[in-house]
């Protein structure tokens, strides 16, 4: 069943009626600019086909009743209850939870609009995305409702506007400290296309991959491995970042440039230069891929994206055996090029295939993960896809 069947379904269930609408977002998978977000730097990222429904109909009270297929059961609170809430008591609600109702919270304190012009509503979720997979079912969840909510309650928030909301809800209504990223791919997905996102200005562009003229597709090869260290190494990472802007004396290493990295080298220890220079190459590398992109197609592109995975691996040290095995297999079998993708120590890894060999290139990335002892992958095209909509 369709995520939007689905959603309608648990909606009739829940409410005895049909929704006023159903309203999706997609997961979304990052081709190249890893960790350069909190940087001030460039991200690629793009939506998938894979989305999450919400099923909407207002209510003439004041309640909002939310529920999921993710879950049993329907979480009830008062509209007027939302600032009571979050951002401080987000655990008197089963986590799931926050996601819609942060939303809410997030995009009532985003408009001028007063609690009191809206009106209560009941909702419904479904998803196809893949939950804590790295393909941000999270973003996925807020844009769905965040488009539900500007609709029904007649907002006009624009779809940027909308990106920071869900923002806005995963830092401060669940407590995650994400980037936007997720939330601006998700919201501005395109079919066959990518969106190059400046993550100091917010600017984004539409960059067309051409992938299915050029007989190619993209892998997600999920190493299964959890991110159990990510926490620490993630801010680990972060603090290097800052320390070496410090050091070079600019806001973030975004305004640094290649030619920087021989006074950088001198001025700071081994390790935050390495750290320093993934970031400063790791965002060359995302602009020279929108340029190669446009100038040659994505054939062409297979060269950064393998120079990316081992600037993660040998200066940034966020990458595992197993991310490298499906790496290195993946290039083996015949893969275009591929790189770990998201925060690293465990997670997924891409691989852009000719159409032809996807098969066989995820037979052996199975293979390599086999016989070197590692949990089976889970190996599945993506397909570059269109973001945030109404499905009904
Ligand atoms: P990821 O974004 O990588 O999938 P996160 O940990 O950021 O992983 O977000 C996953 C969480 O988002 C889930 O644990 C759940 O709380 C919430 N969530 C995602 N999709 C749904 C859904 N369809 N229904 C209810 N909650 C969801
Ligand atoms: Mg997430």
């Amino acid at each position: 069943m369709t995520a939007i069947a689905a959603a309608q379904e648990l909606f009739v269930q829940i409410v005895g009626r049909d929704p006023e609408g159903v309203w999706s977002s997609p997961g979304r998978a990052n081709l190249i600019g890893e960790h350069t977000d909190y940087n001030d730097g460039f991200v690629l990222p793009f939506a998938i086909a894979q989305r999450t429904d919400a099923a909407l109909g207002l209510r003439d009270d004041r309640r909002i009743r939310v529920s999921s297929t993710f879950t049993d059961g329907v979480v009830e609170i008062g509209l007027d209850d939302l600032d009571d809430l979050f951002p401080s008591h987000h655990d008197r609600v089963p986590e799931w939870a926050t996601y819609p109702l942060g939303v809410a919270w997030a995009i009532l304190q985003t408009t001028d609009t007063p609690t009191s012009a809206v009106s209560g509503f009941d909702l419904a979720i479904a998803s196809e995305v893949p939950v804590g997979g790295g393909l941000s079912s999270s973003a996925a969840i807020e844009g769905a409702v965040s488009s539900a909510l500007n609709d029904v309650w007649g907002l006009g928030l624009t779809a940027v506007e909308l990106a920071k909301v869900g923002r806005k809800a995963e830092n401060e209504a669940v407590g995650a400290p994400t980037g936007i990223m997720d939330q601006m791919a998700s919201m501005l997905g395109q079919p066959d296309a990518a969106i190059f996102l400046d993550c100091r200005s917010l600017e984004t562009q539409i960059i067309n991959l051409g992938l299915e003229p050029a007989g190619l597709e993209l892998l997600v090869i999920d190493t299964k491995v959890q991110h159990s260290h990510s926490t620490g190494g993630y801010r680990e990472r972060r603090e290097s970042c800052e320390k070496g802007a410090a050091i070079m004396g600019v806001p973030a290493l975004r305004d640094l440039t290649i030619d920087d990295l021989t006074r950088a080298e001198k001025l700071m220890d081994d390790v935050t230069f390495r750290r320093v220079r993934h970031i400063v190459t790791e965002n060359q590398r995302v602009l020279d891929t929108v340029a190669t992109l446009a100038a040659s197609g994505p054939l062409a592109i297979g060269d950064l994206l393998l120079a990316s995975h081992a600037s993660m691996r040998d200066d940034f040290e966020i990458s595992i055996a197993e991310l490298d095995t499906a790496v290195e297999a993946s290039v083996a079998a015949g893969a275009v090029g591929a790189r770990m993708t998201g925060g690293g120590f465990g997670g997924a890894a891409i691989a852009l295939v000719h159409a032809d060999d996807a098969v066989s290139v995820a037979e052996a990335v199975e293979k390599a993960f086999a016989d070197a002892g590692f949990t089976a992958p889970h190996v599945f095209p993506v397909y570059p896809s269109q973001g945030a909509r109404r499905d009904w």
